[in-house]
């Protein structure tokens, strides 16, 4: 194999792929991680929901992560997938490199401990490989509503899993920005019964679960939120409304209009299939798309996976995809015995 001639390579290095990539170099395959650094949750401080690193910090799981990966022996490029072609046995990905990766030699960070940036302003390199795997996650689009975004992953939060406990009996607020914050609205009772749900699209509410709302005390109020409010050090403190009003809030639930990182499963040619999200990749339960030799794993697999899932579903397809690869040497190892065989 050539330098830049792998056996699996592996877009995305979050928890998803960062697995992937742990089990595939444990299983002694070849294996390039092109990360460009921008996992989902950087803007939370804690982690939960995750057996034994409950309350980590996302980005140092990442970072020792990373270190495991490179102790077998695995790559890490800090930079940009930007293309995918090809099919199995020969995929060539072209990746746009982030500046620090151009100090190496071979444009791979795997000797060193640096973190992936996100710049990408360090050219570009082409690398094939026999497998891929998608581990590029999601992107969570905010409604633009002024203060929201600097609250993000600290007074403002999607996930009760993730942050739940830790807003227990606070005044927590919810804002309708589509039918799923009707779930998110009647979940977060669960955590305190001191629930605000805000947003002119509770006018429409069906009226059962109105009914459902008001009969466990959640406050409705179907008027615009004009801004989030918050204290001089930056802490929330409530919503302002469009009538001029506002409301006092601890923590403020908020469902982002989910978009999956999917531009290259798009290339390929992986179908989709139409869930609760969205039209998002369709796989089997490995992860292996409807392109054979390509996996998805994590959030771009899986808009509702927390972090253990990502991991595991990396893990999966790690495993899977070896497999795959034994498969198909053994293939190759027949051919070559019966090609020498025939000439004896
Ligand atoms: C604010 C917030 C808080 C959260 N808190 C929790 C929590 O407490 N517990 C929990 O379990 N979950 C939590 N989550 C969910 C968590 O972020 C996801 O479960 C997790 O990030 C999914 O892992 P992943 O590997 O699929 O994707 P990611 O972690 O997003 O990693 C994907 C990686 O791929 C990279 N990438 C994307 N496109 C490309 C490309 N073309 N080329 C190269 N690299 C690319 C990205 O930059 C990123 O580094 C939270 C989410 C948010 C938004």
């Amino acid at each position: 194999m050539n330098e830049n001639t792998y056996d699996v390579i592996i877009v995305g290095g979050g928890a998803a792929g960062l697995n992937a990539a742990l089990v595939l170099t444990r299983a002694r395959r070849r294996v390039l991680v092109v990360d460009a650094g921008a996992p989902r949750n950087r803007f939370a401080a804690h982690m939960h929901g995750f057996l034994t690193r409950d309350g980590f910090s996302p980005l140092e799981l990442l970072e020792l992560g990373r270190a495991e990966v490179r102790g077998y022996l695995g790559e890490i490029l800090a930079g940009r997938a930007v293309s995918a072609t090809g099919e199995a046995g020969g995929f060539e990905v072209t990746v746009e490199l982030a500046e620090a990766a151009t100090a190496g030699t071979s444009g791979t960070t795997g000797g060193t401990s640096g973190a992936t940036s996100g710049g990408t302003s360090g050219g570009t390199a082409t690398f094939t490989a026999r497998r891929l795997v998608i581990a590029s996650g999601l992107r969570d689009e905010l409604p633009t509503i002024p203060g929201l975004a600097e609250q993000w992953g600290t007074g403002a939060v999607a996930c009760p899993y993730c942050d739940g406990w830790e807003a227990r009996d606070l005044r927590l607020g919810v804002i309708a920005t589509g039918p799923m914050s009707i779930h998110q609205a009647t979940l977060i009772r669960q955590w305190s019964a001191d629930v605000t749900f805000v947003g002119p699209l509770t006018d429409d509410l069906d009226p059962a679960v109105r009914e459902g709302l008001e009969a466990r005390g959640v406050r409705i109020l179907a008027t615009d939120v004009s801004s989030i409010l918050s204290d001089a050090d930056g802490t929330l403190t409530g919503v302002a409304l469009a009538d001029g009003t506002t409301v006092d809030l601890d923590r403020l639930f908020v469902g982002p209009r989910l978009l999956a990182n999917d531009e290259l499963l798009r290339q390929l040619g992986a179908e989709t299939a139409e869930g609760p999200m969205g039209a998002w990749t369709a796989s089997d339960f490995t992860g292996l798309t409807s392109v054979p030799g390509v996996w998805v794993a994590g959030n771009s697999g899986n808009a509702g996976a927390l972090v253990v899932v990502a991991a595991g579903m990396g893990a999966m397809a790690g495993a899977a995809l070896n497999a795959d690869l034994v498969a198909a040497d053994t293939r190759e190892a027949v051919e070559a015995a019966r090609a020498v065989a025939s000439t004896e």
